[in-house]
């Protein structure tokens, strides 16, 4: 007789949840995800307006091959599902005193732009930083980011002696700010790498210096784009679930994660009680133990009170006129980031001088944007959602953006705004259940950060998972996706 298929409830259909989705159909389970929104992907979403295109959330795209692997493992040639442009240019800088510097995917052009620009730095040292970077992605992320850091095999691995016989050179007991300043002498250089402590939603003046692997990503890794805009991602994945068998309920909350004797029994979906073997929650941490799961869990207090990552505002503009200063990333630095990472950290007042983020995605997806005309999403980092009066700030960021940016484009750029729609902290929870809009779970800006996210495994419910931004290995989508995969890797070692 044939055994019946364990039959697995996914909680949210974000990247995460789709990573396990897939993966748990290939080990032959009966999969259900269910979403909220009328729509998969979570915050890899997408909408249109009069013509523009605009990626809602995510706009950079690192570490591709995690995508492709999905439909390797389904035995699907990746590119009938999924393709993406490879470019030239990783960001275009601007500071406002006028000075400027575009980055590439390349160490010695990179060694080129930025001896020119900055003639105080040797170029010794800025190769160096680069191999730096390189050097602790290739050690540390097979162990930080590949594996459960709840699982005792993790730590039995060889490779961790080699982890732990280089810990003095990885710049764990340092900041990224610290460590940033042994490589350059020029301080716009320091405020530069010390970008990519954004990346996962932190603050480049307590994230540890390890953080500088991220740089690695797009220098040595290279630039990438989907075609079809990052929502290519979440839908291509979603189609190849749906052909995997998995089945999506849409516009359909879970209100509850049904518990017996310490072991799951199912979800609570729209007030009916259905049963499963298996739990996968996709959703956000804190969103789970606040209102999924009976008191009786036990709470990890200390991943609880983890700090939330920084949340953003955005602003999608279609705009009347294209500016070829402008590529597909560019930023307009601010005069003083560590104040305004202080800001964001402590929920402080409004800072005037933000620093300003524009993704221009028709520079490669030319159909984004009516011909001669730009889709432009404009981003500041800002606190997660305290209860800020976000109609004040909203008001008093959009002036300050509008007055750098014609400052920086030689032109007014106000009565170029053909369209807007603007995104919130608040909005970002509501559409998600982020709590208070973190785009990324808690911030890294604690040293031990990386062990206290929430494990891909309940340690006292039997049966119970997590994936997604707020559990192992953390925010943004190639660690997401990443975190599907420990979490359906687990499930089958369990079995
Ligand atoms: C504006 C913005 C910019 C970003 N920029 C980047 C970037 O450039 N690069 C990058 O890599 N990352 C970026 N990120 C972060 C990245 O988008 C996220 O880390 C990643 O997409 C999160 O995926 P996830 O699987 O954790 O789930 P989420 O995308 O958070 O989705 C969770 C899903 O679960 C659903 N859900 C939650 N609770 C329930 C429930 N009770 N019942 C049913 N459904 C539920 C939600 O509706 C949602 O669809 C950005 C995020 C934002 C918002």
């Amino acid at each position: 007789m044939k055994k019946n298929l364990e039959s697995v409830a996914i909680i949210g259909s974000g990247v995460a949840g789709l990573s396990a989705a897939i993966r748990l159909a290939l080990q032959g389970k009966q999969v259900i995800v269910f979403e909220q929104n009328p729509y998969t992907g979570g915050k890899v979403t997408a909408f249109e307006k009069q013509g523009f295109r605009f990626d809602m959330g995510p706009s950079l795209f690192t570490m591709p091959h995690l995508v492709e692997e999905l439909f390797e493992l389904a035995g699907r040639t990746p590119k009938d599902y999924f393709q993406y442009h490879t470019h030239d240019e990783v960001c275009r800088y601007f500071w406002l005193d006028g000075t400027q510097i575009t980055l590439y995917p390349s160490v010695e052009k990179n060694v080129e732009a930025i001896t020119t620009v900055f003639d105080k730095e040797s170029g010794k040292r800025v190769r160096k930083y680069f191999d730096d970077a390189r050097k602790k992605f290739e050690l540390t992320a097979p162990f930080f980011l590949e594996s459960s850091l709840h699982k005792m095999k993790t730590f039995l691995s060889p490779r961790v002696l080699k982890v732990v016989s280089e810990i003095p050179r990885l710049g764990l007991f340092s900041t990224l700010d610290d460590q940033n300043k042994r490589y350059f002498k020029e301080p716009k250089l320091v405020q530069l790498f010390n970008r990519y402590a954004t990346y996962n939603g932190s603050s480049p003046y307590q994230t540890p210096g390890i953080m500088q692997m991220i740089s690695h990503l797009e220098h040595g890794m290279g630039t990438h784009f989907p075609v079809g805009g990052m929502h290519a991602i979440s839908q291509s994945l979603t189609k190849l679930a749906k052909e995997l068998g998995v089945q999506f309920e849409l516009n359909s909350k879970v209100e509850q994660i049904l518990i017996e004797e310490k072991k799951v029994r199912g979800v609570v979906v729209n007030g009916a009680k259905r049963k499963f073997d298996l739990v996968v929650c996709n959703s956000d941490i804190k969103h789970a133990y606040q209102e999924l799961l009976p008191e009786q869990v036990r709470r990890p207090k200390k991943t609880l009170a983890q700090e939330p990552s920084s949340s953003a505002l955005i602003f999608y503009w279609g705009v009347r006129q294209t500016f070829p200063k402008l590529d597909l990333h560019n930023i307009i630095f601010s005069e003083d980031y560590k104040e305004e990472f202080d800001r964001i950290r402590t929920n402080g007042p409004f800072w005037e001088d933000p620093t300003i983020y524009i993704h221009i995605s028709n520079r490669l997806e030319v159909n984004d944007a009516p011909k001669g005309k730009d889709s432009w999403f404009v981003m500041v980092n800002v606190s997660y959602d305290q209860g800020q009066d976000w109609g004040d700030i909203v008001g008093k960021v959009r002036r300050k953006l509008i007055e750098r940016m014609s400052a920086m484009l030689g032109q007014d750029i106000t009565p170029l705004i053909e369209t807007e729609e603007i995104l919130t902290p608040p909005q970002i929870q509501h559409r998600t259940s982020s709590v208070g809009g973190a785009l990324y779970g808690t911030s890294s800006n604690e040293r031990m950060a990386a062990f206290l996210r929430h494990s891909n495994k309940s340690s006292s419910v039997k049966g119970l998972y997590f994936c997604g931004g707020s559990a192992h290995p953390g925010g943004g989508v190639p660690l997401c996706i990443l975190s599907g995969k420990i979490a359906a890797e687990w499930i089958e070692e369990d079995e």
